[in-house]
């Protein structure tokens, strides 16, 4: 089974539909600085070419979040996003609505967002250093054996998010330099993930 980016595994019931009156200037932002430091994107050298990263942020409906391959855009407006309505962790079930797939990674997302009412903003991000890191760090590591995109993922996530301090960041053991910042606004979960790489670089450099 392949554990590359970008394959989608969970049931999606998706409604094709435009979405409208929700703001994405400010995910996007957020989006094309972690494009420029390489831990959102996609490279032709990095996991076979698959798009990686996805951000999300929540709705009155749910929760929007980039939809699948969007990483070689420079930008993103609202319809390059999709809104997740409904989900069943425990069966890999997504709902959504928008006029692009959600990414495959959703369902980590959204159980977030159940467990803690708090946050309102998702960020998952691929990073070699903070991944490596992630142990010197302090940094929560799910159980190795554990891939993406499954319930067992979500169970993981579950366990160490429930009580953590807000901003959070949890490295994804079972998927290679996957890491979730999550907080109650997009400045302080960015910043958390910034703040992460620049302790890691050190980290790696002693
Ligand atoms: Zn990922």
């Amino acid at each position: 089974m392949s554990t590359a980016e970008g394959v989608i595994r969970f049931e999606l019931d998706h409604v094709n539909a435009d979405l409208h009156s929700i703001k994405v200037s400010e995910i996007d932002a957020w989006r094309c600085l972690f494009k420029q430091v390489g831990i959102i994107g996609r490279f032709d050298d990095r996991y076979d070419g698959y798009g990686f990263g996805n951000l999300s942020q929540r709705t009155g409906g749910g929760f929007l979040i980039s939809g699948t391959q969007t990483g070689s855009k420079a930008t993103t407006v609202l319809k390059d996003y999709a809104e997740v309505t409904d989900w069943n962790a425990k069966l890999n079930a997504i709902t959504s609505r928008g006029t692009i797939k959600p990414s495959s990674e959703s369902l980590t997302h959204a159980v977030i967002y159940e467990l803690r009412n708090e946050v309102e903003y998702v960020f998952h991000v691929h990073s070699p250093e903070i991944w490596k890191a992630a142990a010197d760090l302090n940094i929560p590591i799910t159980d190795p054996d554990i891939p993406y995109g499954t319930p067992e993922m979500a169970q993981a996530v579950r366990r160490r998010v429930s009580e953590a301090e807000l901003p959070g960041v949890l490295s994804m053991g079972g998927h290679e330099d996957g890491i979730i910042g999550y907080g109650r606004t997009a400045s302080e979960t960015g910043l958390l993930l910034m703040r992460c790489l620049v302790d890691a670089i050190g980290v790696l450099r002693r």
